[in-house]
């Protein structure tokens, strides 16, 4: 098959979703699956009929299924695609997929070359039924690699719906990073939603003051320099640390108090 008729297998298959929101990151562990999942869950409880898609591509670390406490679920065949693990349960709003539930140990890693990795994403892309979704968080791995050129390639004719979210912290060397990773949207014309400074200040849990453990106000004034929207920047927070490592523990919990409640959820419920 041409790539011309993979693209449009995967226009075909996403045309019932609204809005794709691709989350970026110039370094690794700035917090970008962190972000992707709080931009996912709060899209989902933006209304009680909003569905939202969640799509972990970061091939050689995918942290989502275990930060939405779904990493013991699999994903199965079905006559029409694979199906999706909901992280909702029954209520099937909120879709997640992931190379993590295709591992046969959690701690396998995947090591696979250039082709094989687009294989993997093209199938994403067209062979999951996603259905109607509102948002699908497409989070992706750190820079600007192939799972990014592949995604842009197969998507390049919904390219009116996407959008994308770059997320650096304080830093000066992850800045730096982050300025590669606008110029990346800037060369495949991608349209940046705005910029989110993560880890930025610690806040004291018992008096509330504030700490610039690795600076603060860098991203704030990149994305001024730019002329990119600054969306916010999200504190460190340690009850965030603990939700997400060990998200299965607070599965108990409705999706909606999960993370509703730590000092890093105000950005997003703005
Ligand atoms: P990335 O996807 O960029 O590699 P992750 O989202 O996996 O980064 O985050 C890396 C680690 O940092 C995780 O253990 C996560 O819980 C933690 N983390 C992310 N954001 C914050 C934050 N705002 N405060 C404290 N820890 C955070």
């Amino acid at each position: 098959q041409n790539f011309l008729s993979l693209s449009a297998m995967a226009a075909q298959r996403l045309d019932s979703v609204k809005h794709i929101i691709i989350v970026l990151s110039g370094k690794g562990g700035v917090g970008k699956s962190s972000v992707s999942t709080q931009l996912a869950l709060s899209l989902y409880n933006t209304s009680p009929t909003a569905r939202v898609g969640i799509l972990d591509v970061d091939l050689t670390g995918p942290s989502i299924p275990r930060m939405f406490g779904v990493d013991k679920s699999a994903v199965h065949q079905s006559s029409d695609g694979w199906v999706p693990v909901y992280a909702d349960g029954a209520q099937a709003r909120l879709a997640c997929m992931s190379v993590g539930f295709l591992l046969k140990n959690k701690g396998d890693s995947v090591v696979w070359r250039g082709p094989k990795k687009n294989g993997m994403i093209r199938q994403f892309l067209s062979d999951v039924r996603w259905g109607d979704l509102d948002y699908l968080v497409i989070d992706t791995p750190p820079g600007t690699s192939d799972e990014h050129l592949s995604l842009l390639e197969h998507m390049a004719p919904l390219h009116s719906r996407l959008s994308s979210v770059i997320v650096t912290t304080p830093q000066a060397v992850a800045l730096m990073d982050a300025m590669k990773c606008l110029s990346f949207t800037r060369a495949v014309n991608l349209r940046v939603l705005g910029l989110i400074e993560n880890m930025s200040g610690y806040v004291c849990p018992c008096c509330g003051e504030v700490s610039n453990v690795f600076s603060t106000g860098g991203g704030e004034a990149m994305a001024n320099r730019e002329g990119l929207e600054f969306l916010g920047n999200l504190p460190i927070d340690t009850e965030l640390v603990s939700l997400l490592d060990d998200a299965e523990q607070s599965s108990e919990m409705s999706l909606q108090a999960r993370y509703s409640n730590t000092p890093s959820s105000k950005l997003f419920q703005n």
